[in-house]
């Protein structure tokens, strides 16, 4: 079998696909399936679009990779662009959400130095995924990704997501803390979204401290929770800001911006990367951009995010395993009162593509482009799915 050549990295359900369109996959045999996952929140603008499909084609016959020993235009182009979505000043390009954070947790530790601080430390989140890297799996606050690994990458204060007061407890206590990582929306610990002013409260003590925030958008970013980075629900600024995942919706591409003296951090030989912000990747990159913004995604994804939720409330009412709908935009999680990772493969069968993270909670990540009545099909093929479902 020809995947008896691959590492057993994944567990992988029966069925590939073979075309997209939109919000819709179709497999070998023909079968359309309905996408709720994008490709784990990648493909907000859906498969195919055909706007990114000419850009990427036109950019191919053009010029792949130069390196980064030359100027890039395209490169510069989509830096400036996103710096004014985000009020950003910089930008560093890499090809993942993993590379994007270790971006900012070099950042972290130039900005140590800075401060004469030799063993620092960022506080970080339970529950949280920064990625599969020595260093972002040293971050990220679950066991699972981390058993196996050690001995793990030190300098992490890990506190209760939520818990202001227990990143206040670890400023009394640590003069060697230097940043805080944190996810505005926690994505693979379970769709959790934060108490309002979290945000907000984070960066008055980072402030106070002069400590860098630090904000883990590879998956909340791009428009994925109504906003175009998840930090603008709050009118709230980091320092640093990562994103992938949606930047290329689909093509490797991630970014790290930073802003103030963050900025300024990184000279000439700290940091780089061979295919990081090739104009391949920074020209479908800026097409995403331009897409969403012409298609208004921002919006379109907070009111199809609500239409979702509710619908799925509606669907859902009284079966005996939920426990709530939540999310944020179109990031939206079942909890269930049992394990749910036979979810997936039983939703194939109702010709729709769910997710299970954090054990008990199916995800959903849908293209951002679904039209009101896709919404409402979502809803009622999950419903189908959990339909005399009994864990
Ligand atoms: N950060 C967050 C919040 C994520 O959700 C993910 C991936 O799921 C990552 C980082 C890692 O991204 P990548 O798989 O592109 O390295």
């Amino acid at each position: 079998m020809a995947q008896d050549c691959l590492m057993h990295t994944y567990a992988r359900l029966p069925v590939s696909f073979e075309k997209g369109s939109g919000a819709w996959l179709w497999d070998a045999g023909g079968r359309r399936y309905l996408d709720g996952v994008s490709g784990v929140g990648v493909c907000g603008l859906g498969h195919a679009h055909p706007a990114l499909a000419a850009a990427l084609c036109e950019q191919a016959g053009r010029l792949w990779h130069s390196s980064n020993l030359y100027g890039i235009a395209h490169q510069e182009a989509l830096a400036a662009r996103l710096c004014e979505l985000a009020g950003m000043a910089r930008v560093f390009f890499c090809n993942s959400g993993a590379e994007a954070n270790e971006a900012a947790l070099k950042l972290a530790r130039l900005h140590a130095r800075g401060r004469g601080v030799d063993e620092p430390a960022v506080v970080v989140m339970e529950g949280s995924f920064h990625g599969r890297t020595l260093a972002t799996l040293s971050a990220s606050g679950s066991r699972k990704v981390q058993a196996g690994f050690e001995p793990l990458v030190r300098g992490f204060k890990r506190v209760p997501y939520d818990d202001l007061d227990a990143v206040r407890r670890v400023a009394a206590h640590g003069p060697e803390v230097v940043a805080v990582l944190v996810e505005p929306v926690l994505g693979e610990g379970g769709v959790v979204v934060p108490s309002p002013g979290y945000l907000r409260g984070l960066r008055e003590i980072c402030d106070a401290q002069g400590w860098l925030l630090m904000l883990d958008e590879v998956q909340t970013g791009m428009c994925r929770t109504g906003r175009w980075f998840a930090c603008q629900h709050e009118d709230v600024r980091p320092d640093v800001l990562t994103l992938a995942k949606g930047l290329g919706n689909g093509f490797p591409v991630g970014a790290c911006l930073a802003r103030g003296a963050a900025a300024e951090l990184m000279q000439p030989g700290h940091h780089g990367s061979t295919f990081g912000g090739n104009p391949l990747a920074c020209r479908v990159g800026l097409a995403v951009v331009e897409a969403l913004a012409a298609a208004g995604l921002p919006a379109r994804a907070a009111a199809a995010g609500a239409r979702l939720r509710a619908g799925l409330e509606a669907a859902l009412a009284g079966h005996p395993r939920l426990r709530a709908v939540r999310g944020l935009g179109m990031m939206v999680g079942i909890e269930l009162d049992a394990p749910c990772g036979d979810l997936p493969a039983r939703a194939l069968g109702q010709g729709v593509l769910v997710n299970c993270t954090a054990g008990n909670v199916l995800r959903l990540l849908p293209p951002l482009v679904l039209e009101d009545d896709e919404v409402d099909e979502l809803v009622r093929r999950v419903a189908a799915v959990l339909d005399g479902w009994e864990g």
